[in-house]
């Protein structure tokens, strides 16, 4: 039996699982409008996921063709997965931010190996050993390419507007831009009562921005062809802040369960990155490679046990770091060094 909780005020969670991940499940959230359900997030693009879904809304005596639209926080594929097979069960929009939309459509349209192409210059221009290196040339030479989720995701067919209120038929559901995890992030406010009355400003859908116990992944917005230099972390705790001052009075986060001290919780997430971001520079009193920072830094484990893949996203995570404290004039580039070494001034 799928676990289906009500919130109130014709809001409803389903736990819908991800295979094989530590994170467990995603929170799919229902959304009743006066033109039909709307979900928010739809889950992971497999069939034990599917059948979760599809039985929590039985649940709640609904089928899927009933489903009227998707809103999607962003297009991590616990998020989006499942978006193209509701579309095409019930005829639903699918809205999505353009800036995650934009990534969708990169990533389906990616010639085979280009991914691979790109982290392979990236993690030699970040410092990464050969070894690190090596498996991924390889690949590509026996022509084995990447085969992650998001190459079948669904292309959105409308667009979340930052600021505005989506066109759901009596519903006040407005969207908030909350860069940082992803480019086109969003987190969409409920203007509405609290249905148990609880003090505050309606209610927030976080998808991954605010989540009550995990810190989500900040590494850098992989974009092969971008060649500005975006600042991730910096984004992140502008969004954080905005979220903070919106004054909810309930988070309803796409993982984990519901909470209510969403200022508080924006408050602790400030102080986790101020104190990374001191011990980093500290880590920068000599100049090191953000390779030599991310196997210098805490993780929730020894460097030695990370295995390959999580090593180049916990990189991508210094990197975004690095990048924050340059942005912040509080470390620099050393000219003349390759691979790049940077250091605290
Ligand atoms: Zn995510
Ligand atoms: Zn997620």
């Amino acid at each position: 039996m799928t676990q289906v909780t009500e919130h109130g005020g014709g809001v409803w969670s389903l736990r819908v699982p991800i295979p094989d991940n530590p994170l467990g499940h995603t929170l799919v959230h229902v959304l009743d409008t006066d033109r039909g359900p709307v979900l928010v997030d739809t889950g992971w693009d497999d069939p034990t996921s599917w059948h979760e879904l599809t039985s929590g809304l039985g649940a709640l005596g609904l089928s899927v063709q009933e489903i009227h639209g998707v809103v999607i926080t962003h297009h991590h594929p616990d998020h989006h997965g499942l978006s193209g097979r509701v579309r095409e069960e019930s005829g639903a929009w699918i809205a999505m931010h353009a800036a995650d939309t934009a990534v969708v459509r990169r990533t389906r349209e990616a010639e085979p190996g280009t991914w691979l192409d790109y982290m392979t210059q990236k993690l030699t221009a970040v410092g990464a050993p050969e070894e690190h290196v090596a498996p991924l040339r390889a690949a590509r030479a026996a022509g084995r390419m990447r085969t992650l989720p998001g190459l079948r995701s669904a292309v959105p067919d409308r667009e979340i507007v930052p600021g505005e209120l989506l066109d759901l038929a009596g519903r006040r559901l407005r969207a908030i831009w909350t860069p940082g995890h992803t480019p086109g992030h969003v987190c969409l406010h409920l203007e509405e009562q609290h249905p148990a009355g609880l003090p505050g400003h309606g209610r927030l859908f976080s998808g991954d921005h605010l989540l009550p116990g995990i810190s989500p992944h900040i590494g850098l917005y992989e974009n092969p062809g971008e060649a500005h230099e975006t600042d991730p972390l910096g984004d992140y705790l502008d969004s954080l802040e905005r979220i903070g001052r919106l004054g909810v009075a309930e988070v309803l986060p796409a993982h984990q369960y519901a909470f209510a001290d969403a200022a508080g919780r924006v408050h602790e997430l400030l102080a986790h990155h101020e104190e990374r971001l001191t011990g980093l520079l500290s880590l920068l009193a000599a100049p090191l490679t953000p390779w030599q920072l991310a196997e210098r830094m805490e993780w929730n484990r020894p460097w030695a046990e990370i295995p390959h893949g999580s090593r180049n996203i916990a990189v991508s995570e210094a990197e975004a770091h690095v990048r924050r404290l340059v942005k912040l004039g509080r470390a620099e580039a050393v000219p003349g060094t390759d691979p790049v070494t940077y250091v605290a001034v």
